[in-house]
């Protein structure tokens, strides 16, 4: 069934009815969950408002998981994961899927300000406009009795943002896991109706730290600098020539160490940032950086007077988000391609880091959609929200994930 057609269906039709009704509830619902503080590993409060919430719309199976994921189904189709007593296995849901977390520390002032129909405030578009479309989408095909084909899983993730590194998504598709069975994954991150990320933006994020005697600057000459060492390491990664296609970066983004200018220094310590959006090229560039510091500190022991400790070199992977493509022939992407011009918009395939970036590595097809509207300042307190075009975004999202769980009519 086209776009088209899916959208006048009588009871998606109701559902987006719903969704344009429901407007000023929704933006009030992005004020409330941004005015709660989620900063990076402290969710739960957020997670706990979420919940409650899907409770009063009506969803069934409400959960929150080992590591803080809200977990809910929407009611009438199959149960998922099926009894164990169930001998045909229901089709593989579609999990619709919002991030929780900010990146602002506690004690940041969450509070939003209305300024002439602006939102203002930390976190209101990223993620709160994604945590309240989740809702508003709930609500909508709850009220509307849309009977879909397969399950449809509303999720409210933990630790999407930096040092969260995807963990709520890692542990949702874990090893194991049933919902590695999804037919389907649609993340809902920030704002905006045109673009759809297909292609996840791996990262892999290191701290590299040198280790050695110290010793007086004078006094001691000669004796291995850990700070020389790290330095002769930065030159060869700053030399490193890196492939435009698949575009790739790389980033010395944090550099510490030493205690007195006249001190041969102990530890210094960087943190290296590589991104790619080839898996293979990551990799490759991966072990090309390594391998670039081990020589730098090589070259720094080859140098330090005979008899005097050698330094020692320390690699601490904090980050890996990997990457990936659901191709644009998918029929994830078709639907979320037609779902776009259905609203009038023209669709733009982009590259980026949310959610959609594990579900894809694994080869479950996966997106983010923006959840409508304007903003900018993301990731500052200045961050804010404009609803020009929010009701269609969110029409966009609900015809996208139909389309992939299918209508029963
Ligand atoms: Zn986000």
């Amino acid at each position: 069934m086209d776009a088209a057609t899916l959208a006048r269906t009588p009871a998606v039709d109701r559902a987006r009815t719903i969704l344009r009704e429901r407007d000023a509830a929704t933006l009030a619902a992005m004020v409330e969950l941004a005015a709660i503080p989620a900063p990076p590993f402290d969710e739960a409060a957020r997670a706990g408002r979420m919940r409650e919430r899907f409770h009063e719309i009506g969803l069934a199976d409400i959960a929150v998981d080992e590591v803080g994921n809200v977990l809910a189904r929407l009611p009438g189709a199959d149960a998922w994961p099926r009894p164990a007593a169930a001998d045909a296995a229901p089709p593989g849901p579609v999990i619709l899927a919002a991030h929780l977390d900010t990146v602002f520390p506690a004690g940041t002032e969450v509070a939003v300000r209305d300024d002439g129909g602006r939102l203002i405030g930390p976190g209101i578009a990223d993620n709160a406009r994604g945590l309240a479309a989740l809702l508003a989408l709930a609500h909508a095909l709850v009220e509307s009795e849309v009977a879909t084909r397969r399950p449809v899983v509303f999720a409210a993730t933990v630790g999407e943002e930096g040092v969260g590194d995807l963990r709520g998504v890692k542990h949702l598709f874990r090893e194991g896991s049933p919902w590695r069975e999804a037919t389907g994954f649609i993340a809902i991150d920030g704002t905006g109706a045109r673009r759809i990320v297909n292609r996840a933006l791996g990262s892999r994020r290191f701290r590299v730290t040198v280790t050695g005697s110290g010793g007086h600057s004078w006094a001691d000459w000669g004796r291995a600098n850990a700070v020389h060492a790290l330095g002769l390491a930065i030159g060869r990664l700053a030399r490193l020539t890196l492939p435009r296609r698949p575009r790739t970066t790389l980033n010395v983004g944090r550099v510490e160490g030493g205690t007195s200018v006249n001190a041969i220094p102990a530890e210094a310590w960087l943190e290296l940032d590589i991104r790619s959006e080839g898996p293979g090229v990551l990799a490759e560039l991966e072990s090309r950086a390594l391998r670039e510091v081990e020589d730098a500190v090589a070259e720094a022991n080859g140098r330090r007077r005979r008899g005097t400790p050698a330094l020692g070199l320390s690699v601490e992977r904090i980050g890996d988000r990997p990457s990936g493509e659901t191709p644009p022939s998918a029929p994830i992407v078709a639907a979320a391609r037609a779902a776009t011009r259905l609203v009038g918009e023209t669709p733009e395939l982009v590259a980026s880091s949310t959610d959609a970036n594990i579900p894809i590595s694994i080869g479950i097809p996966a997106i983010a959609l923006g959840a409508g509207g304007r903003s900018a300042g993301t990731h500052t307190t200045g961050e804010w929200y404009a609803n020009d075009g929010g009701p269609e975004g969110l029409e966009r999202v609900l015809i996208t994930l139909l389309s992939v769980a299918g209508v029963a009519v």
